[in-house]
């Protein structure tokens, strides 16, 4: 495959190349089309792999740019890996008009609310502060179509499980979900098996 074979938004492509990718990764080879045809993807992938722009990819081509609601979360265990996704979204996004926000904690949550009210399609976040911003009502849910959860096992042993569990369950019932982690133990299998519907599964 190529980046031109993945049945993409030309200006999606345009930002891949634009932000120096010339072929796709081997997740990006196997994950982006199941992902972006809506299935619920379990891939065991660590970092390196290229496995950030694969669900930003993916998330990109699924958003409706004229739906200004939001319609991906995405989790990360550290403010400073969801930085570094938003970073991403943002360069591979230039020539789409989607907004992302990061929802992190230490920031203020003044931020978040203005955010929010100027619309905002895709969040990015850490699960102490989205949890937050969705049980005030100020992140509302019921367009959201994707979750990814990247470094599960990460989050999950970092005791972010109950947030986890309480935002998956404020979440549509539809809801896509894409699952990314280094290594399956015990916690993570659990979560698929509670929220995933028959995932693909790919191990790089
Ligand atoms: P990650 O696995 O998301 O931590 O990405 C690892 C590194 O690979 C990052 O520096 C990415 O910018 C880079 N990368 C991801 N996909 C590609 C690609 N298709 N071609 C070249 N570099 C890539």
């Amino acid at each position: 495959y190529s980046f031109d074979d993945l049945n993409l938004k030309p200006n999606i492509v345009r930002g891949i190349f634009g932000y120096g990718y010339e072929t796709p990764s081997a997740i990006q080879q196997r994950a982006i089309l199941p992902i972006t045809e809506g299935r619920d993807v379990l891939a065991q992938a660590q970092s390196g792999t290229g496995k950030t722009a694969t669900f930003t990819i993916s998330a990109l081509q699924r958003i409706d740019e004229n739906e200004k609601s939001t319609q991906a979360l995405i989790l990360a265990p550290t403010r400073e890996l969801a930085l570094q996704i938003q970073n991403v979204i943002t360069h591979i996004g230039l020539y789409l008009n989607v907004s992302v926000h990061a929802c992190i904690g230490g920031t203020s949550t003044l931020d978040d609310v203005e955010a929010f009210k100027s619309g905002v399609q895709v969040v990015v976040g850490t699960p102490g502060r989205v949890l937050d911003m969705v049980e005030r009502g100020v992140l509302r849910t019921s367009k959201i179509k994707m979750f990814i959860l990247d470094e599960a096992d990460e989050m999950l042993s970092s005791g972010f499980k109950e947030q986890i569990y309480n935002i998956f369950k404020l979440l549509p019932t539809t809801t896509q979900v894409v699952l990314l982690s280094a290594t399956m133990p015990q916690d993570v299998l659990e979560v698929t098996t509670k929220f995933m519907q028959n995932p693909v599964r790919i191990l790089v």
